[in-house]
């Protein structure tokens, strides 16, 4: 157990369980001309992944399982890809600044678990260096760390090469004496849908105004 654990499974710490977890899935096309990185780790290939960052799927994956987790939402809204900040950005930096925006809500990443969907390259022999990698990110053991790739047996878009999946489930843990600051509704995704103009945007109607209640007549006292 981390030193920074509340330990035990069970119980709760603060307000709901010591003990979380979440999951994410997230999914890349192939595009020339690209870098693959997956796991933090640059494979050789002869095409990468397109997206607004590094596309590194299985960083994004873990990334999306962490935040469920913390019920702080998803990549989208912390690191959106309409914020030129995020162009070309490494995976890492994004999964280190994840595990900050967890600690800064009482928890700590735990353990987690992810599985690639890849019909190539061949990935068994880079999982070591992604284990290592992912573990220094969040500052956990490599232990806690599991990575699975897997061929999608030539099925679908993956099998036909068109691209890579990832699922990853992750558990986190509250810091001990933490009470976890976890917003009641998860942060809203900065907009990418375009705003309605004041002209379309409809009004709702407002309820129909409740009929005042008619007071009982007073009852004089009578005249003496
Ligand atoms: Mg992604």
């Amino acid at each position: 157990m981390s030193a920074r654990g509340s330990g035990g499974t069970g119980g709760s710490a603060g307000r709901g369980p010591a003990v979380r977890v979440g999951i994410g899935y997230d999914a890349h096309r192939f595009a020339e001309g690209r870098r693959l990185v997956l796991g933090g780790v640059e494979v050789p290939y002869d095409r990468g992944l397109l997206g607004h960052s590094d596309a590194d799927v299985v960083l994004h994956a873990i990334m999306d399982a962490l935040l469920g987790a913390a019920g702080l939402g998803d990549i989208g809204c912390h690191f959106p890809d309409t914020d030129e900040t995020f162009r070309g950005a490494s995976s890492v930096l994004l999964l280190a600044a994840t595990c900050s925006l967890l600690e800064a809500s009482g928890f700590f990443a735990a353990q987690l678990d992810a599985t690639v969907l890849a019909e190539a390259p061949r990935l068994a022999p880079h999982v070591p260096a992604m284990r290592a990698r992912i573990a220094e990110a969040l500052g956990i053991d490599e232990s806690c760390v599991s990575i699975k790739a897997t061929t999608n047996e030539g099925l679908g878009w993956v099998g036909r090469g068109e691209g890579i999946a990832a699922f990853a489930v992750a558990q986190v843990d509250v810091i001990a004496g933490a009470r976890p600051a976890v917003p009641r509704a998860a942060p809203a995704r900065r907009a990418k849908a375009p705003v309605r103009s004041r002209a379309v945007r409809k009004r709702r109607p407002r309820p129909p105004a409740a009929a005042p209640r008619k007071r009982p007549p007073r009852k004089r006292p009578p005249r003496r």
